[in-house]
């Protein structure tokens, strides 16, 4: 049998049905704040990611899928969203249209070579915002709004907000400076990982879930010593805004995030749920004033994050949050295959009518329709059967009262509109 690649699923059944009420949820969430949608291709040169991200980040040093083409030249599958998309600003002269800022949403599949563990795919699926231009700190609060809003419109009660702000380029320069100076101090006692980011990407030790690192870190010089005023002002105003918006946030001088291209504002939610495992951030981004410049772009601000749904479909499950829907609303049963062409046709009749129809294509004797109908939970059961059509009137079953009725073939609509009305009520 041919399997399917290590760290990849399939989608079917009940998960595929979650998934897709989640996607609709989100384009209807992106109405509201009026983002338009953004595609970029699966796979980019590999040089987008490379300069992007950076080079000594743990995305490009060890996650990427990176191949040649047939004419040689060298592809990644993009690993993130937001690399390629400052890349399509920037080739398609996004900043001359007249949307400013230019709000937008992605959603896909992303490819990391990782470890496969529960919450860690190789194959995942991401929704995202960047919202480029604008320097407000009022954007970076809209941004953290967004997912916080979309939890709270789930149900999903266990979400910690935690943030932090890296300053400026010059404020992040400063205290690079400072940590490299006491993290040399300290090399001897640091980690292997540790040592080695320290020469490579050195705000990263402060991520470190090393044991060993633990004390040097938490005696670390703290960013906020480091902010010029201008950096202080933003993340102070930012904090205001998400007061005023009620968003209850934790202050987390070690959040430092894994891209080279962040400034100012990062945040993440994370899972805030008993036994979740420790894949735990649903949900991650900031500010990244200098990434599009970094890809030969005109100097243009940004904030974005990216969420990864398949913790957060996690997250719902263990909340017992049911997003399943339940919208087969009419199940025809034609008695004998003499009806079958009459039941078709009202089949068709009654999906260009608007409703969810389902019909008998196997052929099932009476008994097996009603349990395939129950199985399928379908609010209505029509019987098309000789009488019936002699009659020009259908038998009409409600699921849940088991009540019946004869209906006269021309007020069919009407009854159903009238009877599902009713049972959209009682819910
Ligand atoms: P982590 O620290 O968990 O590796 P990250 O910092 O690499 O996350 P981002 O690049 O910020 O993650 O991606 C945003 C979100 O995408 C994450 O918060 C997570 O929900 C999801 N995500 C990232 N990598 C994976 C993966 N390999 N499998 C499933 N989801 C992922
Ligand atoms: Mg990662």
């Amino acid at each position: 049998m041919i399997k399917k690649p290590k760290g990849t699923y399939d989608v079917y059944g009940d998960y595929g049905q979650k998934y897709i009420f989640l996607e609709n949820m989100l384009k209807v969430l992106m109405d509201k704040y009026n983002y338009q949608y953004i595609r970029t291709p699966i796979f980019e040169a590999t040089e987008v990611f490379v300069r992007g991200i950076g080079e000594e980040t743990d995305i490009v040093n060890k996650e990427t899928y990176t191949f040649q083409d047939r004419g040689e030249r060298s592809m990644t599958l993009r690993p993130e969203g937001t690399a390629a998309i400052a890349r399509a600003y920037i080739e398609n002269k996004l900043e001359n249209s007249f949307y400013a800022p230019l709000k937008t949403w992605y959603y896909g599949p992303m490819f990391r070579y990782e470890r496969p563990q529960s919450g860690r795919f190789r194959e995942f699926y991401q929704f995202g915002v960047e919202v480029i231009k604008g320097e407000s700190p009022l954007i970076d609060a809209e941004v953290i709004s967004i997912p916080v809003n979309f939890f709270k419109i789930l149900g999903l009660k266990g979400v910690k907000v935690k943030i932090n702000t890296l300053g400026d380029h010059e404020s992040r320069k400063n205290y690079q400076t400072a940590l490299i100076e006491y993290l040399e101090k300290n090399k001897n006692n640091l980690s292997k990982e540790s040592k080695i980011r320290l020469t490579k990407n050195p705000l990263r030790v402060l991520d470190s879930k090393e044991e060993v690192d633990q004390p040097i870190i938490k005696d670390a010089p703290k960013m906020s010593d480091y902010l010029t005023e201008n950096s202080q002002l933003h993340y102070q105003e930012l904090k205001q805004y998400l007061n005023k918006l009620e968003i209850e946030y934790y202050e987390d001088v070690k959040l430092v995030r894994g891209l080279d291209y962040y400034t100012h504002t990062v945040f993440e939610i994370e899972a805030d749920i008993k036994g979740f495992g420790s894949q735990n951030v649903l949900c991650g981004g900031g500010r990244y004033d200098g990434l599009i410049s970094l890809l030969d772009g005109p100097e243009t601000k940004g904030v974005g994050f990216a969420m990864g749904m398949e913790r957060l479909i996690t997250a719902l499950d263990f909340e017992e949050i049911n997003i399943l829907e339940n919208n087969l609303e009419v199940y025809i049963i034609p008695l004998s295959s003499n009806q079958l062409k009459e039941a078709y046709r009202l089949a068709n009749d009654l999906r260009m009518n608007g409703f969810n129809v389902d019909i008998d294509l196997m052929e099932r004797n009476l008994k097996n329709n009603f349990k395939y109908s129950e199985k399928l939970k379908a609010k209505i059961i029509i019987i098309v059967g000789e009488e019936e059509l002699k009659n020009h009137e259908l038998t009409v079953k409600l699921n849940q009262s088991k009540e019946e009725f004869k209906v006269n073939q021309d007020y069919i609509i009407s009854f159903l509109e009238e009877k599902l009305g009713e049972l959209d009520v009682e819910v």
